[in-house]
This record gives structure tokens, sequence and C-alpha cells, in this order.
């Protein structure tokens, strides 16, 4: 990890019951968490509100897609204020269930971010190769490319946290290795140096996502340039959430 303040975030995905959440609320809410570290957990949007009126505020609360603009009549969407006003403070943008199975494109996640950084959330924008393209040699060339369509939209970067996460690692059980992160996450930083600005490089923190857990966590948050985690399934256990927060230390 560098010198930012460590971020790790809980991706819920399309999982859980109230029941099970309320548990997975409780377990989160005992469970000793390091305090200079932001954590986040993104719940389905129908278990917000339970988790915001029940989880410990030192957890923020995400939303795992935004609608690209001020909401309306748009079925099925999730608007930005709707998120602000239930008390979200984040939402996962561009992740890779989203581009590859609901096919959203780099533009129009792009717009997403905008828009919602521009109503005051903070944006964990997801990048990632799949297999096929890092057998080709192609990995930085698709994480440049997904990079630049956020950075092509967002006026500030105050509020974005990259998320690198290579498809073929998200859940699979097969985690990159700490030095296959460390030089996606040091070619990302070099290209924010070169594309948008110095400080920018230096101040965003650049994450990690695909399998992480609570065994491979500390090994990975050893690297300079991995600043913190997005994680799946493991965050589905309090326990072992706590594991991987706690991994920095
Ligand atoms: C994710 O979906 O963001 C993720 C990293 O999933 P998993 O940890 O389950 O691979």
């Amino acid at each position: 990890a560098g010198s930012g303040k460590f971020f790790v975030g809980g991706n819920w995905k399309c999982n859980g019951t109230k029941d099970s959440i309320a548990k997975l609320v409780s377990d989160l809410n005992s469970a000793s968490l390091e305090a200079d570290v932001d954590v986040v957990v993104s719940p389905p949007f129908v278990y917000i509100d339970q988790v915001k009126s029940s989880l410990t505020d030192l957890i923020e609360i995400s939303g795992q897609n935004s609608w690209v603009g001020k909401g309306g009549a748009f079925t099925g969407e999730i608007s930005v204020e709707q998120l602000k006003d239930i008390g979200c403070k984040w939402v996962i943008l561009g992740h890779s269930e989203r581009r590859h199975v609901i096919g959203e494109k780099d533009e129009f996640i792009g717009k997403k971010a905008a828009y919602a950084l521009s109503e005051g959330l903070g944006v964990i924008a997801c990048i990632g190769e799949k297999l096929e393209e890092r057998e080709a040699g192609k990995t930085f060339d698709v994480c440049f490319e997904q990079l630049k369509a956020f950075a092509d939209a967002v006026p500030s970067w105050e509020k974005v946290v990259v998320a690198y996460e290579p498809v073929w690692a998200i859940g699979t059980g097969k985690v990159a290795s700490p030095q296959q992160a460390q030089e996606v996450h040091v070619a990302v930083r070099d290209w924010l140096k070169k594309n948008v600005s110095e400080e920018v490089a230096s101040k965003t923190r650049i994450i990690y996502g695909g399998s992480v857990n609570g065994g491979n966590c500390a090994e990975l948050a050893k690297e300079e340039d991995i600043d913190g985690f997005l994680v799946g399934g493991a965050s589905l256990k309090g326990p072992e959430f706590a594991t991987i927060v706690n991994s920095v230390t």
C-alpha cells in the first residue's frame, strides 16, 4: 500500500435476504476494523435502507450502479439523487458484470461517473481486461481505453477511486499475483500522470479486485501501488471482510 488512506469496498452484488443481511450487518458491527481505512459496502439497492439504518456509521454505503442523469421516466433504474437521499456516499460504476453481462459501454459509463460526481457522490471506477485480452498482450490497452473514457468525462478526480479488476479474476478464485496486480497499478498511475496530472496520479487510490480473500489480502496489500481492495464473494462474510480491511497493518 502507498501513502494514501487504504480503501476497502465490499460489493455484495445481487446476493442476500433481509435475514442474511441482518446477520452480515451484525457481524460487521461487532468486528474490530482498523480506524485508518475507508470502508464501504455496496448492498443490493432494495436493502440499502435496512443497511443504512442498522450498520455502524464507520462504514459508508455505495450503490452498485446509478442512472446516467437526473431520475425520471427510466423504468428499472435508480438515480444518483435517490442514492444520496437514502444515505449513499459512493457508487460503483463500470463493474465488469455491467460491462460484459449487461453490455454497458465506456462512454455511457463515463457519463454516469460525471453525473454522479456532479451530484457529490464518490465513484469507484472499475476497469479490467478479459482473459483473452491478457493472453493477447492487450491488458494495458484495454485498461487505458476504459480509463480514458472516465478521464474524458470527469471534471475532477478528487472523489474517484480506480478499481483494477481483471475479469478473469472476478468470482473465479483465480486471484492476480501481487506482481501482476502491481504491474497494472503502476501502469495506471503512469497513465494518469501522463494524461491527467502528476497530482491526480499520486493522489488517486488504485484498488485491486478479483478473488481477494482473507488468505491472500496481506501479500497483495504489501505492494506499493495497491491502495486497497474491491471485494465480492469474501465481503459476504463479516469476519473475513474485517481481515481484508485490516490487511494493511
Ligand atoms: C467484484 O465483483 O468486484 C469482485 C472482486 O468479486 P470477487 O471478489 O468475488 O472476485
